[in-house]
């Protein structure tokens, strides 16, 4: 089966990784922006990081046939600091003309608090500014609902069109308020937290089969850079038929991205 991953953190996969995913059936990945498993010590240190997104992940996916997009941000873990933040924000704006950036994300909130919610909103602003779309990350467990329901609201207050906007990481108590907002909604698969295989499709049978779509999510921590495709292969089980499939792992994600101009396949 052929599948897009929408959310993939490559930099911390291995060439196995790679070669696994493209022999799955993957003819495109997207790599957010997100933390290293350490706060970076300087600005520096994500002037690096956004050339790794943009240079060398994409020279090294290329290696296996792979077409590998990015989006670009501070990710919530590391904006508590506001004034770092934004020191670290005024530099995105250099590499959003590389062939590969789609957007801004994976920006949002992680604890829900003052300062990262302003950020949240100034990264809101350099999308309106470079019409960009937007990715976002949502809170873990019992912050979840709270932080989706506070960038809900900042992102209607802030007048985005919800169409150029995915939602991620929605579960069961989730899906319905993004999904009714309007918004995109991404659903991780996680083997020990967010959506298991099962979970992510009773969503899919609760809540249908438009503007929402599944990613592994895999960075550094315990995840299944194939999850997606594991997934499709349930929802053959529970006698999905072909097209459904097609539609959540391929189609929507194709028609999202594609609102990025750089996104072609
Ligand atoms: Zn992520």
């Amino acid at each position: 089966m052929n599948y897009i991953e929408p959310h993939a953190h490559m930099v911390s996969r291995t060439t196995a990784d790679y070669q696994a995913i493209v022999q799955a059936g993957c003819v495109a990945l997207c790599e957010p922006a997100f933390w290293a498993g350490y706060d970076r010590a300087s600005v520096d240190g994500f002037h690096d990081y956004y050339r790794q997104l943009t240079e060398y992940e994409p020279a090294r996916a290329a290696k296996f046939g792979l077409p590998h997009y990015t989006w670009l941000c501070i990710n919530p873990k590391e904006a508590e600091d506001a004034g770092f933040a934004r020191e670290v924000m005024a530099i995105i704006p250099e590499f959003l003309d590389k062939p590969n950036v789609l957007g801004i994300g994976e920006i949002g909130l992680n604890k829900n608090t003052r300062n990262e919610l302003a950020i949240f909103e100034e990264h809101v602003e350099i999308a309106k500014k470079y019409d960009l779309p937007i990715l976002i990350h949502t809170p873990h467990l019992e912050d979840k609902l709270k932080g989706t329901k506070m960038i809900l609201d900042a992102l209607k207050n802030a007048q985005v069109d919800p169409n150029r906007v995915i939602v991620d990481h929605v579960e069961e108590h989730t899906a319905g308020l993004v999904l009714d907002a309007g918004f995109w909604a991404g659903m991780t698969l996680y083997p020990e937290s967010k959506c298991t295989a099962a979970r992510a499709i009773d969503i899919l049978e609760t809540f249908g089969l438009e503007k929402i779509w599944m990613n592994s999510a895999c960075d550094w921590g315990i995840s299944d850079p194939l999850a997606v495709i594991k997934c499709a292969v349930e929802m053959r089980k529970r006698q999905h038929a072909q097209a459904i499939i097609d539609k959540v792992i391929y189609e929507n994600p194709h028609k999202f991205l594609s609102q990025s101009p750089n996104f072609k396949l």
